[in-house]
């Protein structure tokens, strides 16, 4: 056996090759591009319009059971697929997220893929990649600044400086911003009021960027968000300031997809990341688009498991009629599966078959849910080096006797070449099965009804109860004429019920709604089951603590 290398040291001895490659593989010019470096580029506007005549490849949607706090890799599964349809000489692309500073200096663990299965260069994508997520920093303060000089210069929007939403963001895990004040010193430096910072990737801006379709849809979108609410509780928009034409000049750049590599040198395109518990946690529209143009099969994920990250993809994301997935890869681990099963984090390398074959109820529920939009589906087996043989048989026995279609996938280990089983399943059900896909429920419902098809038909559960908050605010959003947008709930990523202590396949609980949060501008309701993050702390031992720099330049310890 050879010696376990970390992520970035595989990463780092891989040879790229420059990005204008990349790009002509798929028939782009250095016209098309805009580099930023050697490895890294930005798809140009011009060209985004021109790619709309061409017909869109067949995009292949990875999510995952219920996980494990180290997650289940599906990223590495997402570039390893892509990886493994290249290699069968299938023109695919990858579209992904781009990681937040926040987890990568806090918890162990990036966005860029694992082991073999990686895009390139990690270093700068987990850093500050081509500035993205700066801009979407700055577009968000720059409306906080505006909104505060609008009340300082005589507030004609009669803005109710109590009942301020828009909050200011940074993208770092800063726990002692989460609740400030400002403007204190006196007349001169502003009107004094409580306020609040969110890590950027939970700011409404990140999610408006990834749901616009175009810049003229982002200028749309941006001026509809709701920045406070005035003396007679009526909602103050961006568009009552007059400023999304700065905002959307801030985020000018931004908004082009950014193209890199894999290990394999297959292509991705690597574009926004929003949080997936207040927001939809999935990569760009104009990314998913974009990646279709331009190959026969887009493989892409959606955060955290079935129940959140595939859920919105498909309810939400998917409301754009570009979007329209065809199959979806379930990554499933053992040690997940173990742990659904009652096994506790400490004892999950030792093997257990039982606890699998409990665990495996999990799985069977994210199938069944994935069935509810008439999509066809494959599971993948994450190959850890812990996993038995026994282990492993069993998990494949139990899939055949469900009638689930698996693969065993080592891609972290092998790269492409750990994919191919997989990525031959996808390809026949493919060719084999029209998919059927449908949203579960219909925009024109109530908000309670959207809720409650959620809640009981992709996390099982019997019933949904509101705090009185929350019914006050869906008959305020049914003032508002909000009523019609989709729903993004936030909830844990460990359970499918809203309590994250319950593991397996819970049954007969209910979901409390505590609160909504609109985010109008990128057009849904958040409806809040718990509490939710969106400024993380630090860790007792940041992942910060090993990272390091050498007289070089070069990167160490980034994971
Ligand atoms: P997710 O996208 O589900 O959050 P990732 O793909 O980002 O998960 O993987 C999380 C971490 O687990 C990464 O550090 C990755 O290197 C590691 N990892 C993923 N798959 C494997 C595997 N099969 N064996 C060992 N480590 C893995």
């Amino acid at each position: 056996k050879t010696e376990m290398k970390s992520d970035i040291e595989i990463a780092q001895q891989a040879v790229m090759k420059p990005i204008i490659h990349i790009a002509e593989k798929m028939g782009l010019t250095d016209e098309d591009i805009e580099l930023y470096g050697k490895y890294k580029a930005k798809i140009s506007s011009q060209t985004l319009i021109e790619l709309k005549k061409n017909k869109s490849g067949k995009l292949i949607l990875v999510t995952a059971i219920n996980p494990t706090p180290a997650g289940e890799g599906k990223s590495t599964v997402t570039v390893g697929l892509g990886d493994a349809l290249n290699k069968l000489q299938k023109r695919a692309v990858i579209a992904m997220r781009e990681p937040s500073l926040g987890p990568t200096m806090g918890i162990k663990g990036g966005a860029a893929g694992g082991g073999n299965a990686q895009v390139l260069p990690m270093e700068d994508i987990n850093l500050h990649f081509t500035g993205d997520l700066h801009a979407i920093t700055t577009a968000n303060n720059a409306l906080a600044a505006l909104v505060d000089n609008h009340i300082h210069q005589g507030n004609e929007c009669r803005i109710d400086q109590r009942r301020i939403v828009w909050k200011r963001a940074v993208d770092l895990n800063d726990r002692a911003l989460r609740k400030v004040v400002i403007g204190l010193g006196g007349p001169l430096q502003g009107v004094p009021r409580e306020d609040g910072f969110d890590i950027t990737v939970a700011s409404e801006i990140m999610a408006v960027l990834c749901l616009a379709a175009d810049i003229s849809d982002l200028k749309k979108r941006l001026s509809q968000m709701v920045v406070a609410y005035n003396i007679d509780r009526e909602p103050v928009t961006v568009g009552d300031l007059k400023v999304e034409g700065a905002l959307t000049l801030l985020l000018k750049d931004a908004i082009k997809p950014n193209l890199v590599q894999t290990i394999e040198h297959s292509p991705a395109i690597i574009h926004g990341g929003p949080f997936a518990n207040i927001a939809h946690g999935c990569n760009s529209v104009i990314a998913t688009t974009t990646a279709a143009k331009l190959g026969d099969y887009v493989v892409t994920e959606a955060g955290f498991g079935a129940d959140l990250g595939a859920e919105k993809f498909l309810n939400i994301k998917s409301r754009n009629k570009e979007i329209n997935p065809e199959i979806v890869v379930i990554v499933a681990t053992i040690r997940a599966l173990k742990m659904h099963g009652g096994v506790s984090k400490q004892e999950l390398s030792v093997e257990n078959t039982e606890a699998l074959k409990s665990g495996f109820a999990n799985l069977q529920k994210h199938v069944e849910s994935i069935n509810e939009f008439g999509l066809p589906f494959v599971v993948a087996i994450n190959k850890f080096v812990t996993d038995t043989d026994a282990e492993i048989d069993v998990l494949k026995q139990l899939c055949e006797q469900a009638q689930i279609p698996v693969a065993l996938t080592e891609v972290w280990e092998k790269g492409g070449d750990g994919g191919i089983e997989l990525a031959q399943k996808v390809l026949a059900i493919l060719e084999k099965k029209k998919h059927n896909f449908e949203h579960i429920y219909s925009l024109d419902a109530s908000i309670e009804e959207k809720i409650h098809i959620i809640a009981t038909k992709i996390y099982g559960a019997k019933s949904v109860e509101y705090s009185s908050k929350a019914k006050k605010q869906i008959a305020d959003f049914e003032k508002y004429g909000w009523a019609n947008l989709p729903v993004c709930m936030a909830k844990t990523q460990y359970s499918l019920s809203d309590d994250p202590a319950l593991i397996g396949r819970p049954e007969g609980f209910s979901i409390t709604i505590r609160e909504f949060k609109p985010s109008i501008g990128a057009g849904f309701l958040v409806a809040l089951t718990g509490d939710v993050m969106t400024m993380p702390g630090l860790p007792k031992k940041p992942a910060a603590l090993n990272m390091d720099v050498d007289e070089n330049g070069k990167a160490v310890g980034l994971f």
